[in-house]
């Protein structure tokens, strides 16, 4: 059961950009999982935040693989044999194949038809594909355009290069009082797609600029990364210290309007109840789904060998939505008020971590007489600024036994942590509890 005051204090929590405006200026960039676009995103991100940009040498072995070499594309064209052009990458970059190689020749429609991509039944969309380990060349375009194009042959154009170089990502750590770390990951490889992942830039950066204003008991690491290959480099080049991770979260397609989904870590953890707590006290319609090791870089954490208690944020789930991976995922897809939503939930979400400390009793015996210490007053004055209620103050009392967190007790009561947390600091000011471990 929601009281009112509850969700409008979700509704308080308000990035300080506005999320959708980032988007629009990430959105044109040619992005891959190298090359310059890359880096022109990164440095928006550093706009706001003191980002440390990595750059990886294509050919490092990372884990089973290897750092690709760097793809740079300055433009491709399919043109009529008298130079009209009927497709251009300036026009919308995901008309070319992620890492094609350069190529310029006359083709036969046959021939040409082997390298073209489209969406038969989304006539009117361009679909985005890659080819990063593929050694190949081709263009995707709409599959209306695709069937007037009945000439014997078309001259094809494509100004890329793939070199060695680097591969880049960006990080961004808030220490913490404590040595425990929360992660917080997103892709930055995808060309002009907004949900998937700009989405998921623009709320990491915002969450980035509060925790960096905000001394807190946990440390905040924030990566944006290439896909899979970029966790993967990540994780070889920090396996020393991965077991600072007490929680992680990898935020993906938080834009469009449809019910949250979190998909939950591979061995259970506190995220998965936190996530699940949250939501459920936001609100907002969500399901909860099990891992499995496809979807995003909670893959590449829940793998063997490191197995950290990552789960994945999302609204809409990769491969389910009809706009996914296609030229629909634009500027409309994402709305100002699901981001800003989205970013609400992941900003309480990380005030819980922070909080979900486990207090035990001074005097562990029996209920303690509250009128006494005055705290029949306090929860009233508490109670017109949305803190705990009286109930909320006996169960903590009750679980007070330092074995219960306070996400344990809010779980239990099924009442929002924040008023756990309030009956927390009742009992705290009142000498009836001492903290006695980080959970
Ligand atoms: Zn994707």
């Amino acid at each position: 059961m929601l009281i009112k005051s509850e969700v409008s204090a979700l509704d308080r929590r308000r990035p300080d950009i506005d999320l959708h405006d980032m988007i629009r200026e990430m959105f044109p960039i040619n992005r891959s999982l190298t090359g310059a676009g890359a880096r022109k995103t990164l440095a928006i991100v550093a706009d706001h935040i003191d980002l440390a940009i990595h750059e990886v040498e294509s050919g490092t072995a990372v884990l089973d693989w290897h750092v690709p070499m760097e793809w740079n594309i300055r433009g491709a064209t399919i043109r009529t044999l008298d130079g009209r052009s009927l497709v251009d990458f300036a026009d919308h970059n995901l008309h070319v194949l992620g890492y094609s190689k350069p190529v310029h020749g006359v083709f036969s429609r046959a021939e040409l038809a082997r390298h073209v991509h489209t969406l038969p039944d989304q006539p009117d969309l361009i679909p985005y594909r890659t080819g990063y380990y593929a050694d190949d060349w081709g263009f995707c375009l709409p599959d209306r355009l695709w069937q007037s194009m009945t000439d014997e042959a078309y001259r094809v154009d494509i100004d890329s290069d793939i070199a060695p170089g680097s591969m880049t990502y960006g990080e961004f750590f808030v220490p913490g009082e404590t040595k425990s770390e929360v992660l917080i990951t997103c892709h930055v490889c995808h060309p002009s797609l907004a949900n998937d992942n700009l989405s998921g830039i623009a709320i990491m950066t915002a969450l980035a600029m509060r925790r960096a204003e905000r001394e807190g008991r946990l440390g905040y690491r924030f990566l944006f990364l290439p896909a899979t290959i970029g966790a993967i480099a990540w994780l070889a080049r920090n396996e020393a210290m991965v077991d600072r991770i007490a929680h992680g979260l990898v935020l993906t397609c938080l834009g469009d309007g449809g019910p949250f989904h979190y998909k939950q870590s591979r061995k259970g953890a506190t995220i998965d109840r936190a996530v699940a707590h949250v939501l459920k006290h936001a609100g907002e319609p969500h399901e909860v789904m099990p891992f499995n090791p496809y979807g995003y870089d909670e893959r590449q954490f829940c793998s063997p060998g490191f197995d950290l208690p990552v789960g994945c944020l999302m609204r809409g789930v990769h491969g389910t939505f009809p706009e996914y991976h296609t030229s629909a995922d634009n500027l409309d897809f994402v709305k100002p008020e699901a981001l800003d939503r989205s970013y609400a939930v992941l900003e309480t979400l990380l005030e819980l971590l922070d909080g979900n400390c486990t207090y035990q009793r001074v005097d562990g015996r029996g209920e303690p007489q509250l009128g006494r210490r005055g705290l029949y007053r306090a929860i009233a004055g508490q109670r017109e600024a949305g803190g705990a209620t009286q109930m909320d103050l006996l169960w903590f009392l009750n679980l007070a036994d330092g074995r219960h967190s306070l996400l344990d007790m809010a779980i239990r009561a099924d009442v929002p942590f924040a008023r756990l947390e309030a009956a927390a600091r009742l009992a705290l000011d009142a000498d009836l509890v001492r903290p006695v471990a980080a959970a």
